[in-house]
């Protein structure tokens, strides 16, 4: 387990066996729990179609919420999944003769304006990049850009969900891209992969089609790095193709790729679920050595920890890590290395917002900005003495924010009281 908490190394050698194994596909699912906002489309008990909207701008990734399976819409309420508090879900019981179709059962072809638009901005794409919609970043972009990236990095050990499907799914890409520019109108186009990958048996090619591959050689997590601007917009590669099953099949792409990995799944590998399929079943598909002892969802840097098994996964959900072994954390004291302060994409200083925090110093934090923190986790990450950063600068930010709310009540209690007299 030390091979987890080992911050500061290279661990690209945990993708395997994943990275070079095809997607596997897992379609017989009974249930799918689906996010849904306030702004229902459907009701209870209604029979739905596969890929029919259910609800509009779902929180947390702000976009519509489509049905994954064919079957019956049985509740909907908030179910109290495990880091999904205040949020509803609609429970979805599938068809007993559903079958979901597989990315790999299109066939590349031309596509006219019309689909490539009703597949940009109707169909619920998530840019996991930046966390934005397509329909969002394209009214950014409506002048055109420069430069136009497919993120296909993985930049967290264990997790190749984005490298697979540029692997696996390579004739559809330049297919994909060159319709994507037709929105987008770039002059350069390519595609970025993760370059570290010394331990790794497959072969990243150097070109899909005419778009050179370019390898990313920052250490984890390189996220931070593929940031849109002005000449530039990243567009990661899952967000690419579902955009191109949906303009070729004229409905949402409603299934997600997701790594399974960690020393307790019997057969690591990238898995295309229905979205809304419960990690336990995922996990029970891939085989289990035995009861984890940990299940982190996303990467095993950024992901979070969960108890339970039957929290559903999103269209955000890279990875679902299951390990025999609970890490160490053996937390010593700063070296005043200033790594934290190197790698915060904010540009915070995180030793300092942690220790300010302990001495519960609220003036201090205001002036560190703690509030801007992100959560990426870079800081506790890369932090030799093991600190847990991230969670003392979450904290801060917490403090502060709850600070802000109290001093903008008690400014507007001050302004009704002089009012009133
Ligand atoms: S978690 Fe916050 S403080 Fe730490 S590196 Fe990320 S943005 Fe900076
Ligand atoms: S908190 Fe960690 S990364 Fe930051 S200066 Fe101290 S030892 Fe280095």
């Amino acid at each position: 387990m030390r091979r987890l908490t080992s911050r500061g190394l290279y661990l690209e050698q945990f993708k395997e066996p994943a990275i070079s194994s095809p997607i596997d596909s897992f379609f017989d699912v009974k249930t799918v729990f689906l996010p849904v906002s306030s702004e229902l489309c459907v009701s209870a008990n209604q029979q739905l179609d596969c890929g029919q909207l259910i609800s509009r701008g779902i929180y947390p990734d702000s976009i519509d919420s489509f049905a994954s399976v064919k079957g019956t819409a049985a509740a909907i309420g908030e179910f109290k999944f495990e880091k999904f508090e205040g949020q509803s879900f609609m429970q979805l019981d599938a068809d007993k003769d559903f079958v979901a179709t597989s990315f790999e059962e299109i066939e590349p072809r031309e596509l006219t304006d019309d689909e490539i638009m009703y597949a940009a901005t109707e169909c619920g794409i998530l840019n996991t990049t930046d966390k934005r919609t397509l329909a969002e970043i394209l009214e950014q972009y409506k002048g055109g850009v420069k430069n136009l990236v497919i993120d296909a990095v993985d930049d967290e050990p264990y997790v190749s969900s984005r490298i697979s499907q540029l692997l696996c799914r390579t004739k559809y890409i330049p297919h994909a891209i060159k319709a994507l520019n037709r929105l987008f109108g770039a002059k350069n186009i390519h595609i970025e992969a993760y370059g570290r990958n010394g331990d790794v048996s497959v072969r990243i090619p150097q070109s899909v089609g005419r778009y050179a591959v370019k390898a990313s050689l920052e250490v984890y997590p390189v996220s931070r790095m593929l940031q849109s601007d002005d000449d530039t917009v990243y567009i990661d590669i899952g967000a690419l193709l579902s955009f191109y099953y949906s303009a070729i099949t004229h409905k949402p792409y409603t299934n997600t790729v997701v790594t399974v990995a960690g020393d307790c799944v019997k057969k690591s590998r990238n898995v295309e679920v229905p979205i809304g399929t419960s990690i336990g079943d995922i996990l029970n598909f891939c085989g289990l050595r035995k009861k984890p002892a940990l299940i982190v969802l996303g990467g095993s840097m950024t992901g979070y920890s969960v108890d339970g098994t039957d929290i559903p996964v999103l269209k955000s959900t890279k990875a679902i890590l299951a390990f025999t072994e609970e890490p160490e954390f053996e937390t010593t004291t700063c070296v005043g290395c200033g790594r934290c302060i190197d790698v915060c994409p904010q540009k915070l200083l995180p030793y300092y917002i942690y220790s300010y925090y302990l001495d519960n110093n609220i003036e201090k934090l205001y002036r560190l900005s703690a509030d801007k923190c992100t959560e990426c986790g870079c800081c506790s990450y890369i932090c030799p003495a093991k600190i847990d950063l991230r969670q003392y600068v979450k904290l801060s930010r917490r403090t502060l924010l709850k600070e802000m709310w109290q001093n903008e009540q008690d400014s507007q209690n001050n302004q009704s009281a002089l009012s009133e007299k």
